[in-house]
């Protein structure tokens, strides 16, 4: 009897040691998650469609938290994203700024903030599409982005030669930001070894989407992860144009996707997959989530469902 009590007295003390474990571990997984910060509310794009695609594709991994903000224009009714965060957010809470905006100049006070706090490392930037047209006159944002959609006089451009080494196209030289016909197209890594694009095909092709050509900016410690070729036919440049790549910013780090322009572009699991890595990424240098076995192959595209 007194041997049946002191094993039943060890298995309450493991269950309930057991039991302690786990709730913190529990605890500290919500912890660890990335703390990601959506701002919308003014874009020439369907930000109201896109906006919970990326919310969703973010937070299915488990990895990610997203919360969004929308600056609307006065009077404009809400997005499609409930609870949401008033504008601006209060950056420390987050660790990274997911940017779905192209609209007017966010406050002076919440620039510097964004500069601050991105040059120190303490949040990251991920640019989608669009958010790559937006403050052309804001100097330090053309130097977090990179390049984006501008007109060849606002700064140089990038590309590739026959070799696939990349050329510097001065600013006032060839094409400024453009794209063809929407259609599907190639997406060609160019580095494989880098986090975002280790173990993704080489070749991969996109579904059918904008493709940005002529992309102008200071293209200061930019690293170019990948292109595609902007077919003439299609109304391109006929060259290689910059796809994903990543920009050092003082300390910080910046993912930038100029792919995205509306769902059908958002549904493709090369742009969902290159978003949650590149997003992770950016928070935290290393990436931990897996190619999808259903990733796009150089022949053909793959796609989430529409449900
Ligand atoms: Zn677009």
């Amino acid at each position: 009897m007194q041997r049946l009590m002191r094993i039943s007295f060890l298995l309450l003390t493991a269950c309930t040691l057991f039991g302690v474990d786990a709730t913190q571990a529990e605890d500290k997984k919500a912890e660890d998650k990335i703390k990601v910060i959506l701002i919308d509310g003014q874009n020439n794009h369907n930000w109201r469609a896109t906006t919970p695609i990326m919310k969703k594709a973010l937070e299915d991994t488990g990895r990610f938290t997203v919360d969004v903000t929308s600056n609307l224009k006065e009077g404009d009714k809400p997005g499609n994203v409930k609870d949401t965060v008033p504008f601006p957010p209060d950056l420390g809470k987050y660790n990274v700024v997911l940017s779905n905006y192209n609209g007017a100049a966010w406050t002076a006070e919440f620039q510097k903030t964004l500069d601050e706090n991105l040059k120190t490392g303490k949040v990251s930037l991920v640019i989608v599409h669009a958010a790559n047209n937006a403050f052309g006159n804001w100097d330090q944002y053309n130097k977090m982005i990179g390049m984006g959609w501008r007109g060849n006089g606002a700064g140089d451009r990038l590309t590739l030669d026959a070799d696939g080494k990349e050329v510097r196209v001065p600013k006032g030289k060839g094409p400024g930001a453009g794209h063809g016909s929407q259609h599907p197209f190639k997406v060609v890594v160019r580095d494989g070894e880098h986090p975002i694009t280790k173990g993704m095909p080489k070749e991969w092709m996109h579904a059918q989407d904008e493709l940005y050509h002529g992309m102008r900016g200071p293209i200061e410690n930019v690293h170019l992860l990948a292109t595609s070729f902007a077919d003439k036919a299609k109304g391109g440049t006929g060259e290689h144009e910059p796809m994903i790549w990543t920009v050092t910013y003082d300390k910080g780090r910046v993912f930038h996707t100029p792919m995205g322009h509306d769902v059908a572009g958002m549904r493709c699991i090369g742009f969902i997959t290159t978003l949650q890595r590149g997003t992770e990424w950016a928070a935290t240098g290393k990436v931990t989530l897996p190619i999808p076995k259903d990733f796009p192959t150089a022949e053909k595209t793959s796609s989430i469902s529409e449900k």
